[in-house]
């Protein structure tokens, strides 16, 4: 049975990343902060396909409870095979008007949630020697910045470089690590931004969907992508 976690996949571009991984034959952990009612019907949609479902509740910014609940995690179920790294926030402002915890809370959630949640991951999968897969879940904003969103931009190009230094040192062990970089992105995220301007900058003149990225990690994630590392994808209609 090969494992996948997927943070934040109670809704939004997660959920669709967890049910199309179960849909292609992995066994999924599903994992909220706060929606637990959410994650438990995504858990409830994956068994109904036959394929093993558990529930895991942490805030990925929290460094002590994430490594309590994936080690006991661990010792329960048994290694990952695979991570998807897609728990994230905007806090967004204009930067004279960002405050302390704009900066803070999303840096902690989309940055430091990178080691909080991999750090107690990885060795375990080095040992499980059945090589693997982890996929973050960036954003064209930490590829080419976008006003307003200082704080969140900073995070995400900071993830971007994270996911290239763990595929070189993954490597060797045959665990690729890969970054997806959606645009805009049809979700509840996308409720607190100004679309229409947006929406004339993007060439294929449309949102994407949770399904689009999905589809992308998912390739990410099978066998015929095992020669694909330290890159970074973009899911953006051609915005950038
Ligand atoms: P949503 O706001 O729809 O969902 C966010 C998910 O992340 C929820 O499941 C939420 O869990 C979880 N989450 C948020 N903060 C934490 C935390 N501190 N600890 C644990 N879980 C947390 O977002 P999207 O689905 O739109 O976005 C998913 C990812 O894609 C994010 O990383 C986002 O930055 C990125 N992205 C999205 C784009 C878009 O246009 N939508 C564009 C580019 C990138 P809960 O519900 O339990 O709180």
């Amino acid at each position: 049975m090969k494992r996948v976690l997927v943070t934040g996949s109670g809704r939004g571009i997660g959920k669709a990343i967890a049910l199309q991984l179960a849909k292609d034959g992995f066994a999924i952990a599903v994992h909220c902060r706060s929606d637990r009612a959410s994650a438990e019907a995504v858990v409830a949609e994956i068994r109904a396909l036959g394929r093993h479902a558990s529930l895991l509740q942490f805030d990925v910014a929290d460094r002590a409870a994430a490594r309590a609940a994936l080690e006991q995690d661990i010792a329960s179920y048994g290694a990952y095979y695979g991570a998807v790294c897609n728990a994230g926030i905007t806090r967004d402002g204009a930067f004279p008007a960002l405050t302390e915890d704009d900066w803070d809370s999303v840096i902690h959630t989309n940055l430091d949630g990178f080691y909080n949640v991999l750090q107690p991951l990885v060795m375990p999968m080095i040992q499980l020697r059945s090589g693997g897969r982890i996929v973050t879940i960036a954003s064209v904003s930490g590829i080419a910045g976008n006003r307003g969103q200082v704080n969140y931009s900073a995070s995400k190009a900071g993830l971007i470089g994270a996911t290239k230094a763990l595929a070189l040192e993954l490597a060797k062990r045959k665990i690729t690590v890969n970054c997806v970089a959606p645009g805009l992105i049809d979700t509840d995220m996308l409720q607190d931004v100004a679309q229409e301007e947006l929406m004339k900058m993007i060439p294929l003149r449309r949102a994407g969907s949770a399904a689009e990225v999905a589809a992308t990690v998912a390739f990410l994630c099978s066998e015929p992508a095992a020669y694909i590392t330290r890159q970074v994808i973009s899911v953006n209609g051609g915005l950038v």
